[in-house]
């Protein structure tokens, strides 16, 4: 038996991208995408090529924290073309492909696996110095295929994402262990929502509609008869352009501390 086409396929893709580095959580909503848009930006800032790839097939965010929803995706005879928000970041996301937002994906493991190897088969990323590989929480068989995937050309590592919090960080341990056992790196973990950007007192709840959305989580639970508990930010600025689908741009790049991004980088 011969080698697997599609893997051949995939390592030509990936002849061009210098450094592919997985970005993992244990869990959803501890700022995975937040970080790997904030490492994009960070990296582009310095100059790099730089690709922003989100495979978050169930949970697909780097769309709208983008203001990138509704795009359509452009397909040359060279592959799919990322979407530029920097001359030197690209951005493609899952969230391109699937029809409805609002609708469940409710795919088995392998249709997942086949839209992920789709992916880094075939979009032409061109010479890229970072490909940020934004993957889906926990470790299921979609972390399998990517680092199969990806594996056969190199990956320098993984960098997990976690809250301070016990709950979050005790499955930090098991993204540890996942990636010891498939044999990929873990160049850091990443501490998000740790501690006050701003003294307490700047902290207020953020009402429904605060942000220019016309309802948030009160009014979607109002509409499902769900109660709605109230939420507290940690980075009123990050969160509300995320919100606004502006994450990182206009000088808002590095919001992760710089000493966490620097040090990373360097390791790199
Ligand atoms: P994940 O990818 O882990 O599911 P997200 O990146 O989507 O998490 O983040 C979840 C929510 O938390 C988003 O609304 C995001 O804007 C917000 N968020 C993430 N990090 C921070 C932070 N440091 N301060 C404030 N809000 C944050």
């Amino acid at each position: 038996k011969g080698p697997d086409p599609d893997l051949v396929a995939i390592a030509e893709r990936m002849a061009t991208v210098k450094h592919k580095i997985l970005i993992l959580s244990g869990k959803g909503g501890v700022g995975k995408s937040t970080f790997s848009a904030q490492l994009s930006f960070a990296l582009a800032s310095l100059d790099f090529q730089v690709g922003l790839l989100d495979i978050d097939i169930c949970g697909p965010s780097i769309p709208k924290m983008l203001g990138l929803e509704g795009q359509d995706i452009h397909q040359s005879n060279l592959g799919w073309s990322p979407i530029y928000v920097e001359s030197n970041l690209g951005v493609m996301s899952v969230g391109f492909m699937l029809p409805n937002p609002d609708e469940a994906v409710i795919w088995r493991g392998p249709r997942k696996n086949g839209l992920i190897k789709q992916f880094l088969k075939d979009v032409h990323w061109g010479e890229l110095d970072f490909l940020v590989v934004d993957a889906p929480p926990g470790t299921s068989d979609e972390h399998i295929s990517i680092v199969q995937f990806l594996q056969a050309t190199g990956i320098d590592g993984a960098i997990i994402v976690t809250t301070p919090q016990q709950v979050s960080l005790i499955d930090v341990r098991k993204e540890v262990s996942f990636c010891k056992k498939v044999g990929v790196e873990v160049l850091g973990v990443v501490e998000n929502m740790s501690g006050l950007s701003q003294p307490l007192t700047d902290f207020k709840f953020m009402k429904a509609g605060e942000h220019g959305d016309a309802g948030g989580a009160a009014e979607m639970c109002q509409e499902m008869g769900v109660p709605f508990l109230g939420k507290v930010p940690l980075d009123p600025q990050l969160c509300k352009a995320a919100e606004e689908g502006r994450s990182c741009f206009e000088g808002q790049s590095c919001r992760v501390s710089a000493p966490v991004l620097r040090g990373m980088i360097e390791k790199l």
